[in-house]
């Protein structure tokens, strides 16, 4: 899952990519509101984390700015000051969800999980694509009669092949879900990643498609 995180504090960005990236997502983090509209017109995001007070053009013009362009995107608004008033005006102007800080990581991660359910038109937790069933909040999963635990990656993965079942993704598709900007991508990553899967779940949890990526298998 990729994020783009809009922060201008140092600290709060720094403890909030770290954090967010051990447990899987990939994280972009601008500081200011051009270099987000920068990387939203480069990027697909599955959301963004958007501090309201910014140097120069501040989170509520952005996000109202990019409500007018039709961008979908869920947003969570993250707000210095515990104000009914920075909620309203943040959720008029299309936030999806809102925290104030400080707050802990993991119930940002539940709000963003929430996010991407709602998002996605689910309102169950567990992710289902035939007779495999995934839950985000354990990252658990069971192909038919068969559980296992994954891990960081393997996890990603599935989610982003599970999230839009019978689609195609690319090699680079995936990679963009698994790294931010500044990680360095590993060759063959993806490759090994669904041998692994394919391993642990049945060698139909996966189907290849030659020359285009992978799609979610039956199983
Ligand atoms: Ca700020």
């Amino acid at each position: 899952m990729r994020i783009l995180l809009v922060e201008d504090d140092r600290m709060i960005g720094e403890s909030l990519q770290k954090g967010l990236a051990h447990n899987g997502y990939a994280i972009d983090w601008v500081r200011d509101a051009e270099s987000a509209e920068l990387g939203l017109s480069a990027h697909s995001y599955d959301l963004m984390l958007l501090d309201i007070g910014l140097p120069g053009k501040n989170g509520i013009v952005l996000l109202k700015e990019l409500r007018q362009k039709k961008f979908t995107l869920p947003v969570l608004m993250l707000t210095a000051r515990d104000s009914v008033t920075d909620k309203v005006v943040g959720l008029d102007a299309g936030a999806d969800d809102y925290l104030v800080k400080p707050f802990d990581l993991g119930e940002l991660e539940a709000r963003i999980r929430a996010l991407i359910r709602r998002h996605n038109g689910r309102s169950e937790p567990l992710m289902v694509a035939g007779n495999i069933s995934l839950n985000p909040s354990t990252r658990e999963i069971s192909v038919g009669d068969c559980k296992a635990l994954l891990s960081t990656r393997e996890y990603v993965l599935m989610e982003a092949l599970m999230a839009r079942p019978g689609a195609v993704l690319s090699t680079s598709q995936l990679e963009d879900r698994l790294y931010g900007w500044r990680d360095e991508v590993e060759s063959n990553t993806i490759a090994v990643h669904v041998y692994q899967l394919r391993k642990k779940l049945g060698k139909r949890c996966i189907m290849n498609v030659r020359g285009t990526g992978y799609k979610i298998g039956e199983a």
